[in-house]
């Protein structure tokens, strides 16, 4: 038997692209999940427009991890997900003179994100300690370690507070 209490008497047709026009009455689960996918949708049109590092490291789950943290974490973290921190490759743009994109710690490479994140030989012990391995790279970091994880990394190195 259909509940019909919990439907919605909208005075409209609700028309998704990607599905076929509704008729009414319209039940709240699917107008639910049509205005969750147009929202989602919206996202990923968005994210086409960000910079190549940001889709390297923004994953959905860091949305509700973002709103947990505190603003010492919250800094480190808007550091990570746009690139725009303390490390030397960063650094040189505004600076190219005086300041080498190489990595202070180990001068193997330059110290982009991707070094810091995982491969400089400085911070293996605490890579083990927070993504329970020693070298990986910061898009398999996003994928499989939370945020509140990655930061507690960052943090650890105090890295980004170099002033
Ligand atoms: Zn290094």
């Amino acid at each position: 038997m259909v509940d019909f209490t919990s439907h919605i008497y909208i005075n409209m047709t609700l028309v998704d692209n990607d599905a076929q026009a509704v008729t009414l009455p319209v039940p709240r689960t699917v107008w639910r999940n049509a205005l969750r996918q147009r929202s989602h949708r919206k996202m990923r049109d968005r994210l086409k427009d960000m910079p190549p590092h940001f889709r390297t490291v923004w994953r959905p789950s860091h949305t509700k991890s973002l709103s947990n943290l505190d603003k010492n974490k919250l800094r480190a973290a808007t550091q990570y997900l746009t690139g725009h921190c303390e490390l030397n490759y960063h650094l040189h743009k505004y600076n190219p003179k005086n300041i080498s994109k190489i990595c202070p710690h180990c001068s193997m490479e330059e110290e982009t994100m991707n070094h810091f994140i995982g491969r400089c030989p400085m911070w293996f012990n605490r890579r083990g300690r927070y993504f329970n391995c020693y070298y990986t790279s910061v898009s398999e970091v996003a994928d499989s370690i939370s945020l509140k994880n990655i930061v507690g990394y960052i943090c650890s190195t105090n890295r980004f507070n170099q002033q």
